[in-house]
């Protein structure tokens, strides 16, 4: 059908479509919100040889080429109240919505489970990916199933929370088996009335300065995004995609040797393992603050990687490469990147 083509165009500048700011121009590009659109886009003989790459609002990619595919970024919307009860509404959402945007419409209806997601970049679609999680909530504690495409047969298909393999910043959706899948949607099951998680440094005091004692989830959401604005930096002025590192997670014999040369090393249990935090492994290498030309560390938060402008990709990840080698080198630690880096060699 003519009408479900979808309008692909060709070499294009992809550097506003990432929240790093760093220069890309991809060979194809598209939006598509049906499988028969994506079908054709994918068979299109212009790109059927290459790789082609899903973006959603691009917070969590380092772009380091030019990319030679197609860039397909998924256009299913709408939030939608699929269930309810007396103390749990049950929502579809599409994974084109922007992630504070349910986090937005769950508080205004008053609605528990999301608050502490406050205004994390990028759109529900990738939320799954890494299981996003900050203030000590996670994406897995109220997903109820994921919704995606195998873009090698067609297929729809739905993975329970279960399924999805939630981990700290990982899921399925990051391994192997889901190289060719896209998601097209995530299920949620909020509640009523539940408890607030407000253990988490920061959140308690900024609701007592506003004179909250009784908080709601929107006055939570709001505590939070305010802490979030004051500490980390507005990818509209300030290229980067939050924190480039995830937190270590050793070995309880690993974390008690550090701690004991390092005591004032800040740690928290995993499991029956420990999670150190990268922030201080690499405040103490001394590069908070430092900048090696279009790119650097922000001069407030050691684990956010910023780009000033007229760098580029390969840039960034040297930097990285840096850091990685002098907290290898002074702890024995090997840090792992959080976003997804896309390069071709
Ligand atoms: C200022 C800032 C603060 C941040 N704070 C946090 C935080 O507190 N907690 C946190 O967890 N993250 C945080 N992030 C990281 C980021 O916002 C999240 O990881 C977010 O979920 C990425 O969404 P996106 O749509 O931008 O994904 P993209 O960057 O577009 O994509 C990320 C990955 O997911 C894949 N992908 C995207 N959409 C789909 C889809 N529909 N189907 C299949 N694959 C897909 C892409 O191919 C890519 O591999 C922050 C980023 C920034 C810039």
């Amino acid at each position: 059908m003519p009408g479900n083509q979808p309008a692909i165009r060709t070499n294009v500048d992809i550097r506003h479509l990432n929240s790093l700011g760093l220069p890309c121009r991809a060979a194809g590009w598209c939006r598509v919100h049906h499988w028969s659109a994506l079908q054709q886009a994918l068979a299109d003989p212009r790109f059927a040889q290459q790789p082609h790459l899903i973006l959603g609002g691009g917070s969590n990619v380092v772009l380091v080429d030019d990319f030679p595919g197609l860039v397909i970024q998924p256009d299913w919307h709408g939030i939608d109240i699929v269930a309810e009860t007396s103390r749990t509404v049950s929502i579809q959402v599409g994974a084109a919505e922007p992630w504070d945007r349910l986090v937005r419409w769950s508080v205004d209806r008053q609605l528990h489970g999301l608050e502490n997601l406050a205004a994390i970049p990028g759109w529900c679609g990738a939320a799954p990916m890494q299981n996003i999680g900050a203030y000590g909530v996670e994406f897995s504690d109220s997903c109820v199933a994921v919704d995606y495409l195998d873009l090698s047969t067609g297929q729809s298909h739905q993975l329970s929370a279960e399924q999805c393999q939630f981990g700290y910043r990982h899921s399925i959706f990051k391994t192997t088996a889901a190289h060719n899948w896209l998601v097209t949607g995530v299920s949620l099951q909020l509640a009523r009335q539940a408890p607030f998680k407000l253990t988490y440094p920061g959140v308690r005091e900024a609701l007592d300065a506003q004179g909250i004692s009784e908080p709601t989830p929107a006055a939570v959401a709001a505590a939070i995004t305010r802490i979030r604005q004051r500490k980390l930096p507005d990818p509209a002025s300030l290229g980067n995609a939050g924190s480039f590192f995830k937190n270590p997670i050793v070995s309880r014999a690993t974390a008690d040797a550090l701690l004991e040369q390092h005591p004032q090393l800040p740690h928290w249990p995993a499991g029956e393992q420990v999670k150190l935090s990268a922030a201080w492994l690499i405040e103490q290498c001394g590069w908070k603050g430092r900048r090696t030309g279009p790119v650097g560390v922000h001069r407030q938060h050691a684990l956010v990687l910023v780009h000033y402008g007229h760098g580029n990709g390969r840039q960034l990840l040297h930097l990285a490469g840096n850091i990685q080698q002098d907290v290898n080198n002074r702890f024995g630690i090997a840090l792992q990147p959080e976003p997804k880096i896309i390069q071709s060699s």
